[in-house]
């Protein structure tokens, strides 16, 4: 048993990665014996990851907020508190928040062989980021 106490500094999200002000806290870090690896993902209005895979799929729950979400040929999605969606292993994708709301994630995967929780890829343009459906 491992108590991890409620010490550790929230964290930006890098801007390698990101569009706009994000800020993470770590809820599960993968190690001994244990490759889940879980945030809380807090989106500023308008914020939102660039495209990205995960190697063994991701499932994003909303806890607050209004967000958004697309993977690579769909549509662009709005995603409210209790929905939760999860992204195939190597399914590019991204998710944020709305334009004028905040959004809260837990963001759980499970790392690869390597540790790796995630690939990176390009930032999302504006253009991307807009007209969802279900609005
Ligand atoms: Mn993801």
């Amino acid at each position: 048993m491992q108590i991890t106490r409620n010490a550790t500094e929230t964290a930006p999200g890098p801007a390698d990665w990101f569009t706009g002000s994000v800020l993470i806290d770590a809820v599960a870090a993968p190690g001994e014996g244990s490759r889940i690896s879980a945030s809380a993902v807090r989106f500023t209005p308008g914020a939102r990851t660039a495209w990205h895979t995960h190697p063994n799929g991701q499932t994003i729950y909303v806890t607050e907020g209004v967000g958004r979400c697309q993977r690579r040929g769909g549509p662009v999605e709005v995603i409210r508190p209790g929905d939760r969606v999860f992204f195939e292993p190597r399914e590019e994708h991204w998710h944020g928040a709305a334009p004028d709301r905040f959004m809260t994630h837990i963001a759980m995967v499970e790392v690869d062989e390597a540790g790796n929780a995630a690939d990176w890829g390009t930032h999302v343009s504006d253009e991307e980021y807009s007209s969802p459906v279900g609005e």
